[in-house]
């Protein structure tokens, strides 16, 4: 599918005269797939949890934040890909915009895809993606190890589809979660949810 008609729904959603987010031209660059988890002080907190899947970025709000212990169940819904440039996207959407609120970046980095079927045999990952459940391992400066996202309500019966994110036991296992968005600092730029609303008022 071409990358235009893949960020439809991103660029119906917004008004690039007004908010600072990137409308997106999806040149997909690196070796390695991307993630991202940003922290999204909008009309309720929430992470955003993206992974590079071509040329855009899958995504999901996960309430709650990604897990780094193995007994957190993460739920994450689906929201609209985005374009890869959104990994850097740090700052302050108008308020009355679509996500008016403030954004940072609290993890980034690479990841592997690991989806396979039941006899172990690797399968595409957009597919393991698309069929409702895949495994990764996330490189990050936050995040590290083997993580499961797995979907557990299909919204056939007219409900929102919704995800678990699931830390997989073993590795650097960690028994502390995602912590308090509004003390968490950004992966890129160290600031917090604060300093970039100051930031952005004193441009
Ligand atoms: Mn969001």
């Amino acid at each position: 599918m071409a990358e235009r008609d893949r960020l439809r729904d991103y660029r119906g959603k917004r008004d690039f005269d007004r908010t600072g987010e990137p409308r997106g031209r999806g040149t997909p660059h690196g070796d390695r797939p991307r993630f991202v988890v940003q922290i999204h002080d909008a009309s309720t907190m929430h992470f955003d949890f993206r992974l590079q899947v071509d040329d855009v970025l899958k995504s999901w709000s996960i309430p709650k934040g990604p897990s780094a212990d193995p007994k957190d169940k993460r739920l994450a819904v689906p929201t609209e890909d985005h374009p890869l440039e959104y990994e850097e996207f740090e700052g302050v959407i108008p308020r009355g915009e679509y996500g008016g609120g403030t954004v940072i970046v609290w993890d980034h980095g690479t990841y592997e895809p690991l989806s396979h079927d039941r006899e172990g045999r690797p399968v595409d990952f957009a597919e393991s993606l698309e069929h409702g459940h895949a495994t990764f391992r996330l490189s990050g400066s936050k995040l590290h190890g083997e993580y499961a996202l797995t979907r557990f309500r299909d919204g056939a019966d007219g409900g929102e589809e919704a995800r678990l994110l699931v830390k997989r036991a073993g590795g650097r296992a960690r028994t502390h979660g995602a912590p308090d968005p509004r003390r968490a600092r950004s992966a890129r730029s160290g600031r917090t949810l604060a300093q970039v609303v100051s930031d952005a008022a004193g441009e």
